[in-house]
This record gives structure tokens, C-alpha cells and sequence, in this order.
């Protein structure tokens, strides 16, 4: 590390709707925001078609578009959004002091609070015509696109909490869900499995896996693969939906910041507040619950009146110092 560095007061690292909310409040609050964007500007949301459940937008609105509005308003009011990963981070002064964070491998930067809105990366099942038709009737989120397959059959992928909630949600929108379980038994909790087995149009299916989606440009059906029996079986559906779990954009705050044993940064009570001072985490890197753009949004907010507040208590505690040690000196 060079010896003079750039510091920053607020550091944003991560540029969805976590990160873009928390940049709007801190640079409105003068705490001089610098957001760094990740590899993918706009986060989880640039790859999605259609926001129809973000309030305000009454008309619906395409994810990229609806990120680039957040970038603008954030940049209003003095945001520098720059375009460079953050690879690694040095928080070993844990009394409050200044944390270091590195760029793109090459620059350190020193920042007197960082909010991490780093999102999480849904699990994808990496077959290539799953891969070749998302976007296309493959998602990865029923709340966001369940909507668009009203009274149509559709089917879902895995048998944790997510799936299997997702699958009641679907089954109340949808004609028909058809739920793929690989094992013999799903990972969701007892109750959540009952909604599952306890809802009619949920056709639910053990050791079943997938064995190619149909369609060119969009799902027009899919292939099963019963693994006991050895059988494929062909159903028409028009959305299908992967529900395998998440993984949190956590591998550069490992053993740095308290997680949950699947990598989720861990917030003290209802605040934004990680285990290090000055160090707030924000949005679905956090979440693994909710997970919702407007649910992260709040959090980016509260991850900015965080740093706020504890910006402040700093700067009075440092001027106190130096009255005392005035003092000292007369
Ligand atoms: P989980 O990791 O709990 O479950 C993933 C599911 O996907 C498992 O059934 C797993 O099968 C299956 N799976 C994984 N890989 C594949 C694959 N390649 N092909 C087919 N199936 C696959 O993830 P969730 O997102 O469901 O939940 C994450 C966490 O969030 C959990 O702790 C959960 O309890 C929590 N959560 C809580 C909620 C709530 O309280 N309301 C709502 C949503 C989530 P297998 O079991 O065979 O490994």
C-alpha cells in the first residue's frame, strides 16, 4: 500500500437498488458518497424484463430502466458512482478507525464508513437450454415474474423454503405448478411442506430432475427425468421457475465480518450495523428472507442513516479530543 491514500467518507460498494438507496440519502446527508458498481452496473435487476411491483412506477418498468432512474437520482445529489470491483477489504482497525478497501487488484482507498449492498447471486441449474431461454420463461424469481404467467401452467425447480413458497405463490396465480424435487424429500421446513402437499394444483414430484427445457426463444415446455425409474416424461409449461437457493456476494468479507453459516452477513437487531463499526451491510447480501427490490431499497436507506449516525458520534468524539488535548497543552 502506497502511503498517501484516497479517502473517502462514505463508501458504497454495490450498485442495485440496496446501494442506489443508500446513496441518495448519504448524499444527502453531505456524508460525500463513492459507489463502486461491481461487475454487473444495476445489480439483479438490469437482467430482469419488467418491474411491475416497485411502488411508484404505476405503469410498470423495465429493470434496466428502472436502475438507471436510481443511478440519476443518486448522482442529483453529488453521488460519484465509478465503474471498478471492490477485491478485497482490510477492517483490521476495529476500534472505529479508517477501513481500507481495495480496487480492481491495483488501487487501496481509505473509508470512514462503507455500506455493502453486494446483492446475492441466484443458483441457476447451468443446463444450456435453461441458460439459452432466461429471460425467455426462465426465472429465478416468482414474486418478480409470476405475474406475467397468470392461468397458464407452469413448474418449479427445488424443495427448500424458497421453492416451496414460491410454489403456493405461484399455485394461487397460476392453472397449474408442477414442483421438481430431486430427492426423496424436501429441505423446506414441516410447515412449509404442508402448504406444498396441501395445495391442489401443486403436482409435486420426487427424484425428478430436469432434463431439457423445450422452446427456442421462449419456454414452451419441459422435459423431466424421473431418477428412480430412469423415465422422461414431457409436460407443456410457459414459465419455469429455479428455485435452488442463493449465494451471497460475501467471499471478500470472509472471516472479516460475522455471517451466518451460508455466507449471509450477519446485522445487529434491527439496524444495518455488521460486527465491525463503520462497516453497515444493506439489501440481500443481508437478506436472504425478502429479498425484494424495495425491501432493499429500505435497507439501503437505514444502512445510510446508519452511517450517518455514526459518522457523527465520531466527529464529536474527535473534537472532544482535541479539546481535551488543548487543554492538556495550555
Ligand atoms: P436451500 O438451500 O434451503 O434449498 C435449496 C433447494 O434446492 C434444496 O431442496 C436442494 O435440494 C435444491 N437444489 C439445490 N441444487 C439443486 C439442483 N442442482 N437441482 C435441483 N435441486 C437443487 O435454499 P432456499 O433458497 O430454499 O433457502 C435458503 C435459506 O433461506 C434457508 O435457510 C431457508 O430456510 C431460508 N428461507 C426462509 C424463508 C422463510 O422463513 N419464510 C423463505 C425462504 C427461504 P437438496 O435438498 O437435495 O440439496
Amino acid at each position: 500500500m502506497s502511503d498517501k491514500l484516497e479517502r473517502i467518507k462514505t463508501l458504497i460498494i454495490g450498485s442495485g437498488p440496496a446501494g442506489y438507496t443508500a446513496a441518495i440519502y448519504a448524499a444527502r446527508a453531505d456524508l460525500k458518497p463513492v459507489m463502486y458498481t461491481g461487475l454487473e452496473p444495476g445489480g439483479q435487476l438490469t437482467t430482469t424484463t419488467e418491474v411491475d411491483n416497485f411502488p411508484g412506477y404505476a405503469d410498470g418498468v423495465d429493470g434496466p430502466k428502472m436502475m438507471m432512474d436510481l443511478q440519476k437520482q443518486a448522482e442529483r445529489f453529488g453521488t460519484e458512482v465509478r465503474i471498478g470491483m471492490i477485491t478485497e477489504v482490510d477492517f483490521s482497525d476495529k476500534t472505529g478507525g479508517i477501513h481500507k478497501a481495495c480496487v480492481d487488484n491495483s488501487t487501496w482507498i481509505e473509508a470512514e464508513s462503507i455500506i455493502i449492498s453486494t446483492g446475492a447471486t441466484a443458483r441457476y441449474l447451468g443446463l444450456p437450454s435453461e441458460q439459452r431461454l432466461r429471460g425467455g420463461g426462465v426465472s429465478a424469481c416468482a414474486v418478480c415474474d409470476g405475474f406475467f404467467y397468470k392461468g397458464q401452467d407452469v413448474a418449479i425447480v427445488g424443495g427448500g423454503d424458497t421453492a416451496a413458497e414460491e410454489a403456493t405463490y405461484l399455485a394461487n396465480i397460476c392453472n397449474k405448478v408442477t414442483m421438481l424435487v430431486r430427492g426423496d424429500q424436501m429441505r423446506a421446513s414441516k410447515a412449509m411442506q404442508h402448504r406444498v402437499t396441501s395445495t391442489k394444483n401443486i403436482d409435486l414430484r420426487y427424484n425428478t430432475e430436469v432434463d431439457e427445457v423445450i422452446g427456442e426463444q421462449v419456454v414452451e415446455g419441459l422435459r423431466m427425468l424421473n431418477k428412480e425409474t430412469g423415465e422422461k416424461e414431457q409436460i407443456e409449461i410457459t414459465g419455469l421457475f429455479i428455485a435452488i437457493g442463493h449465494k451471497p456476494n460475501t467471499d471478500i468479507f470472509k472471516e472479516k465480518l460475522t455471517m451466518d453459516d451460508t455466507g449471509y452477513i450477519i446485522t445487529e437487531g434491527k439496524s444495518t450495523k455488521t460486527n465491525v463499526p463503520g462497516v453497515f451491510a444493506s439489501g440481500d447480501v443481508q437478506d436472504k428472507i425478502y429479498r425484494q427490490a424495495v425491501t432493499a431499497a429500505g435497507t439501503g436507506c437505514m444502512a445510510a442513516l446508519d452511517a450517518e449516525r455514526y459518522l457523527a458520534v465520531v466527529e464529536s468524539e474527535e473534537g472532544e479530543e482535541v479539546k481535551t488535548t488543548k487543554k492538556v497543552e495550555a
